[in-house]
C-alpha cells in the first residue's frame, strides 16, 4: 500500500548544487545507512559514476556492494577494522577510516596487497571518533611511511556545521589547519552543512549525505533549493463522518469540536511513519493538505478530511516529499530528516523514476 517514489533526476539536481557550491573539490557521496534509506544498490549506481568516491558507515555494507559490482572508490566511516577485516579492504580495494593510534599501529606492522588507502581521521571537537591533534601529524607520517599503505587522505567531522550562532565549525577549523600545517596530504572536512555555508572546509574532498537526498540541513527555506529525492505515499483506506466531540484513535489524544469526516490512511509507524507526529501534522489528499487526528498507529493514521469533501477511500495520500518537505514532518515529531528518512521500513515497496512522481500510482 505504502511506497517511497525515489526521484533520480532530483538526485542529480541535489548532486548539481554541491558541485556548483563546491567546484574545486571532489565529492564522497555518503550512502550509508542504505543511503539514507533510498536503497544502497540503486543510489549507489546513480550516484558511482558522477562522484569520486562512495562512502558508507560499515564494512560489511561495502563489501556488498562490492559483491553487487561497484568498482568505485568506496570508503569506509565509521568501523574498527581488524587485522582480517583489513586484509579483506585490501583485497577489495576498501579504504578504511583509521580513528585510532592502535589501529594505524596495526596498519604499519603488516603488509597489504594491493595496497591500502586510508583515511586518518582528527578528533577536532566532536569528540565522537578521531586520534588526539597533538597526535595526528605523528600518526600520518608513520601510516605514509608503512609498506602496506598507498596514501593517506586526512579528514575531521564538524559537530554543528547547521548551526550558525557558534563558533564551534571555525574553532574545529582551526584546529585541523593547526595539526595538519606541516603535512602534503589530502584533506575532506565538510559534509552537507559545512559544503552550503563554510567554504574555508571544502579542501580536496566535500562528504555531502543528507543535501544529495533534497533535505536542507539549515531548514527548508534555505539555500541552495533542493528537490526532495523520496517521495512517501499511501493511500485513503476509509472515510467515516463523525459528530462533535468524538475522540478519534487509541486513546481519544484527539476529540472533534464539529461534525467532520475522519480519512484513514494505510501507513503507520511499522512503515517507518513517526508515532511521536503531533495532531495537526500535515499530509497532502490529492495535493491538498489535510492534518493528522489521533494517534499514530502500527498499520495506519486518522486524518481529519473537513476541507476536503471529495475525497474517498483509494485516493492518494502523501506523507512527505514532492510538495511537503521531510524537514517539516520531521520537526512535528521533534526529529530530524535523516531519521524519518533512514527508518521507512522493510514494508515499503520502492519505485525509482526518472522525473517528478505521477500525481496519483498505478491502480
Ligand atoms: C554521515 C556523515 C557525513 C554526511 O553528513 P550529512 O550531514 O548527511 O551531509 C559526512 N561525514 C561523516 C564522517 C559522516 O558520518
Amino acid at each position: 500500500m505504502t511506497e517511497a517514489v525515489i526521484n533520480l533526476s532530483a538526485l542529480r539536481t541535489n548532486l548539481g548544487a554541491v558541485r556548483s557550491l563546491a567546484p574545486r573539490s571532489g565529492i564522497v557521496a555518503v550512502i550509508k545507512a542504505n543511503a539514507y534509506g533510498h536503497g544502497l544498490l540503486p543510489m549507489a549506481r546513480a550516484l558511482a559514476p558522477q562522484v569520486g568516491v562512495l562512502a558508507l558507515a560499515r564494512i560489511e555494507e561495502a563489501i556488498q556492494l562490492r559483491q553487487l559490482g561497484i568498482e568505485q572508490r568506496l570508503l569506509v566511516l565509521s568501523s574498527r577494522p581488524d587485522l582480517e577485516q583489513l586484509r579483506l579492504c585490501a583485497s577489495q580495494a576498501i579504504e578504511p577510516v583509521v580513528h585510532d593510534a592502535a589501529t594505524a599501529r596495526l596498519i604499519t606492522r603488516h603488509s597489504f596487497t594491493p595496497a591500502l588507502h586510508v583515511w586518518l581521521k582528527i578528533d577536532t571537537g566532536m569528540h565522537r571518533l578521531g586520534v588526539a591533534p597533538a597526535e595526528a601529524a605523528a600518526l600520518y607520517r608513520q601510516l605514509q611511511g608503512a609498506p602496506g599503505v598507498v596514501q593517506v587522505t586526512l579528514m575531521t567531522h564538524f559537530a554543528s556545521a547547521e548551526d550558525p550562532d557558534t563558533d564551534t565549525t571555525l574553532r574545529q577549523l582551526q584546529c585541523f589547519n593547526r595539526s595538519t600545517s606541516n603535512l602534503r596530504a589530502q584533506c575532506s572536512l565538510a559534509n552537507s552543512a559545512a559544503i552550503i555555508q563554510h567554504p574555508d572546509a571544502h579542501r580536496d574532498w566535500v562528504r555531502p549525505g543528507i543535501m544529495l537526498y533534497g533535505a536542507n540541513p539549515l531548514g527548508e527555506n534555505a539555500l541552495p533549493a533542493l528537490r526532495p529525492v523520496m517521495t512517501l505515499r499511501s493511500r485513503l483506506l476509509a472515510v467515516r463522518d463523525i459528530g462533535p466531540n468524538e475522540g478519534v484513535g487509541y486513546n481519544h489524544i484527539w476529540h472533534s469540536s464539529c461534525a467532520t469526516r475522519i480519512g484513514t490512511v494505510a501507513v503507520g509507524y511499522g512503515d517507518g511513519y513517526p508515532r511521536h507526529a503531533r495532531n495537526g501534522t500535515p499530509v497532502l489528499v490529492n495535493g491538498r493538505r489535510a492534518p493528522i487526528a489521533g494517534r499514530v498507529s502500527m498499520d495506519t493514521m486518522t486524518i481529519d478530511l473537513a476541507g476536503h469533501p471529495e475525497a474517498r477511500p483509494g485516493d492518494e495520500v502523501v506523507l512527505w516529499g514532492e510538495g511537503l518537505p521531510v524537514n517539516e514532518i520531521a520537526a512535528q515529531a521533534e526529529t530530524i530528516a535523516y531519521e524519518l528518512l533512514t527508518r521507512v521500513s522493510q514494508r515499503v515497496s520502492y519505485r525509482y523514476v526518472e522525473s517528478t512522481p505521477p500525481s496519483s500510482f498505478e491502480k
